[in-house]
């Protein structure tokens, strides 16, 4: 359910011109895909730090699902990156022996 930016009439979800005000409704709805545009900013703060990004990807998904959708995938990437690094150089720390 949709609400009409001037009055706050609640409206029809395909509705286009408020049945109470007569305002057009559309650009509520230019507004909210304006909003859900992927954020190259956030995108990198996931890339940098995962752990923020998956508190942003499920704070941000009920809103703008879409930019929620690429800060997740960046978030996702840095991670696997992250553990395809860390842990092969944790075993190799971990195989070097003390010498005798
Ligand atoms: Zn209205």
């Amino acid at each position: 359910m949709k609400y009409c930016s001037t009055c706050g009439k609640e409206l029809h979800d395909d509705a286009v011109i408020c049945v109470n005000c007569g305002c057009q409704v559309s650009s509520i709805q230019t507004e909210l895909s304006y909003n859900d545009v992927p954020s190259g900013g956030l995108n990198f703060l996931a890339f940098l730090c995962p752990l923020l990004g998956f508190i942003m990807f499920f704070t941000l998904k009920s809103d703008t699902p879409k930019k929620a959708k690429q800060i997740g995938l960046y978030a996702l990437i840095s991670f696997a990156l992250t553990l395809l690094v860390v842990i092969p150089w944790i075993l190799s720390t971990l195989e070097v022996k003390p010498p005798i």
